[in-house]
């Protein structure tokens, strides 16, 4: 059986560059599968109640770090191929060519680095417990409030 190997050229492509693109071989295209948008900075109860809300969806993390607040979805990108090669890259977004893999998501989690990082309702949760004295009473508060003003 003949088999050959490929030759790496370092006299002609930079070793770091070779390196870089084996790494982007090895991955599951880890910066292809979620998307982020900031968000304003939660500061009431009722903010972070809703942030409870939506991390209680599969998939709905949210972190802070230095930039702000962010919403983080875990979602595929639609184009991104079964060898995880992105499918549309002639037209791929300008977010996507800034992405630079010298230090991506492959090399650390991306909650790594953050201030703070909720991907389950237990740890907004918990978070909110300590940071707010009358955490727990808040569903009471708003019950009592609505039959107060007749709605319920
Ligand atoms: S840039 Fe990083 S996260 Fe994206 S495919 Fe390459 S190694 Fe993976
Ligand atoms: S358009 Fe291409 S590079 Fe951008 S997220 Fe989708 S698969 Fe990845």
């Amino acid at each position: 059986m003949n088999s050959k190997k490929i030759p790496i050229m370092a006299n002609r492509i930079p070793i770091k560059d070779v390196i870089e693109a084996n790494k982007c071989e090895q991955c599951t295209a880890l910066c292809c599968s979620y998307i982020t948008q900031e968000i304003d900075t939660p500061r009431s109860i009722y903010s972070f109640d809703t942030l409870l809300w939506q991390v209680a969806h599969q998939g709905v993390h949210f972190f802070k770090d230095s930039n702000g607040w962010f919403l983080l979805c875990q979602t595929r990108c639609q184009f991104l191929l079964p060898d995880n090669r992105c499918g549309i890259y002639e037209r791929r977004p300008i977010i996507c060519r800034e992405h630079s893999h010298e230090a991506c998501e492959f090399d650390s989690p991306i909650d790594e680095g953050c201030e703070l990082y909720f991907q389950t309702f237990d740890e907004l949760d918990g978070y909110c417990r300590k940071r707010f004295k009358h955490w727990d009473k808040r569903q009471a508060k708003f019950e009592a409030e609505q039959v107060r003003l007749g709605v319920w």
